[in-house]
């Protein structure tokens, strides 16, 4: 199939490039970046049963992604991984880039068959800052919304990491305090890899054929960490 995959040059979005290329399809990355070295290797590999095309336009700009893009080009399964946590632009390119995509590439394509947009467990806590919170909440109602605007012909899901050992999180992950108290929030003790969400878009995005509308929270338990009070 035709996959279009945005923040390709990224960890999650280049684990899912790659998952996508072992499986023999076609790739087409979108980043305001190059393309990850490591990533056009592997493209070229033995391992490499698809193909891989890198398209440089920023998501938040509806002219670039138009010009970055092929012309006429129409993904059969969008991936919308591009974002970023910064504060002020954090709406600007965590939803309304995902919304400039998923409007030009998926709502009026009748090729489509399937989008996966990366969420956040933010978007179901609150926690994390507030643009990124906001952004990330956005994300779980315009899943819903896009669901229902293209069902029948296509599905829309939302996969909502926890932690993802990521350069995103460069900045705790090598503070060793800071890690340890993450830890001690994470019932299952680590965070997930950005290989392991890959995997998981794969499954919601391709594997999957039913469920549609979802947000699944995939954050090691952290969310849903409750104290039970209760007496002795
Ligand atoms: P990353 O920084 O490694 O990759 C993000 C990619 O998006 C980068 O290649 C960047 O160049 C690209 N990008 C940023 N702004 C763009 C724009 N305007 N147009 C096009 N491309 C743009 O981050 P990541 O950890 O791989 O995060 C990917 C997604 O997963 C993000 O939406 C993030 O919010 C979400 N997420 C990450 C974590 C985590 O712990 N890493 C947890 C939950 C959700």
């Amino acid at each position: 199939m035709k996959v279009l995959i945005t923040g390709a040059s990224g960890g999650i979005g280049r684990a899912a490039a790659e998952y996508f290329l072992k499986k023999g399809h076609e790739v087409h990355g979108l980043d305001i970046r190059e393309a990850d070295e490591d990533l056009l290797k592997f493209s070229e590999s033995a391992e490499c049963c698809g193909a891989y095309y890198h398209h440089i336009a920023d998501v938040t700009d509806k002219d670039s992604i138009r010009s970055g893009l092929p012309e006429g080009f129409l993904p059969e399964v969008l991936i919308n991984c591009a974002g970023i946590q910064e504060g002020e632009r954090d709406i600007d390119v965590n939803l309304k880039g995902m919304i400039n995509v998923t409007e030009m590439l998926a709502v009026s394509n009748e090729e489509i068959k399937s989008v996966v947009n990366i969420g956040s467990a933010s978007g179901h806590t609150g926690s994390e800052f507030p643009e990124y919170a906001a952004s990330k909440g956005g994300v779980i109602a315009y899943t819903k919304n896009v669901a229902l605007r293209i069902a029948p012909r296509a599905i829309c899901n939302s996969i909502d990491p926890g932690g993802v050992t990521t350069e995103l999180n460069r900045v705790v992950m090598d503070d060793p305090v800071l890690w340890n108290r993450i830890m001690e929030l994470t019932p299952l003790k680590r965070w997930a890899s950005a290989e392991e969400i890959a995997e998981w878009i794969y499954f919601v995005g391709v594997t999957n054929r039913f469920m549609t509308g979802q947000n699944l929270l995939i954050d090691g338990g952290e969310a849903g960490r409750a104290e039970f009070v209760w007496p002795e």
